[in-house]
């Protein structure tokens, strides 16, 4: 079984505050193997990760959401101490308007040494695309509306035919045994004078699926990516009513509750938090009747 682990490195908005750093998400996908990825990385990213006792040197994906400085401007020292740690590996950036991953890194002289690699990501038209496919799960990204070109991002698992304990027994499969690693390889085995096939005894494992919504109001390609996702991490710059909301083209809470109780979704941080709503136990209040929903702080961390 998989464990995804999300740390929430930074929950404000676009002004830090004694206990809200800028955006950032460092997640660790570990199914025996270790794969660490970083969705934003606003200003004080590494003392962030730092903090909260993770290893930079493990990240070799980066996805920028848009190229707001509270989303962005982590991303130079990040590079920069990296090199100073003797990164060899080379690391991607993913982003929107992707020109500007070597924009944002001139702007000082960098220690260097290794590769940082821009990928484009698009940030036009409806639906979603996949930027990153790895073995065990494919990174997905889809434009989202904001007051640049932004994008939401999601991991989703692939599915997996995986043992079903019972099926195996009712087939007349020990517990466990060599067996298993022969009809995995093979599809089939000869077990006790009888032929015993993968389809009989597997069920579908169904991927699990992480969502980062940047900054975004909520709209249909937010809708599309977080449907019946397993965990959404969403900006909710807004506790209060819609009203500003559509001027600066972020989600406020009473349109998240709608959009995560219509489209599925199981657990719901949320984060991206203005600095006008200060007191976090207020804040808990207004959601603690929504199963599910919770309001983000920094360094926490939630494994699905
Ligand atoms: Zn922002």
């Amino acid at each position: 079984m998989s464990k995804i682990s999300v740390t929430v490195l930074g929950t404000t908005a676009g002004v830090p505050t004694r206990t809200r750093a800028h955006s950032s998400l460092y997640v660790s996908y570990d199914d025996g193997e270790e794969e660490c990825l970083l969705f934003d990385c606003g200003e004080g990213t590494q003392r962030q990760l730092m903090t909260a006792g993770l290893n930079m040197m493990k990240i070799d994906n980066i996805f920028i959401t848009h190229w707001h400085g509270d989303h962005c401007l982590g991303l130079p020292g990040l590079v920069d101490t990296m090199g100073f740690e003797g990164r060899e590996r080379p690391l991607d950036i993913f982003a929107p308007e992707a020109k500007r991953v070597g924009k944002c890194l001139s702007f000082s002289y960098s220690i260097g040494g290794y590769r940082v690699n821009p990928r484009f990501v698009p940030f036009r038209g409806r639906g979603v695309k996949r930027v990153l496919e790895k073995e065990r799960f494919d990174v997905l990204s889809g434009a989202v509306e904001h007051s640049v070109p932004a994008v939401a991002y999601a991991i989703a698992e692939k599915d997996k035919e995986t043992v079903d304990p019972e099926k195996a027994r009712a087939a007349g499969l020990p517990p466990e045994g060599p067996v298993y690693g022969e009809i995995k390889e093979k599809g089939s085995v000869e077990y006790a004078g009888r032929r015993v096939f993968f389809g009989d005894i597997s069920r579908l494992e169904k991927g699990k699926k992480l969502v980062f919504s940047g900054d975004t109001l909520i709209c249909d390609n937010l809708r599309t990516l977080a449907a019946g996702a397993d965990l959404l991490i969403q900006d909710c710059t807004y506790f209060g009513p819609v009203g500003r909301v559509r001027a600066y083209k972020h989600a406020c809470l009473p349109e998240v509750l709608e959009m995560v109780s219509s489209i599925g979704v199981k657990r719901t941080v949320l984060t991206h938090i203005s600095r006008r709503f200060g007191d976090p136990d207020k804040l808990r209040a207004m959601v603690e009747e929504y199963p599910g929903v919770e309001v983000a702080e920094d360094l926490m961390v939630v494994v699905i």
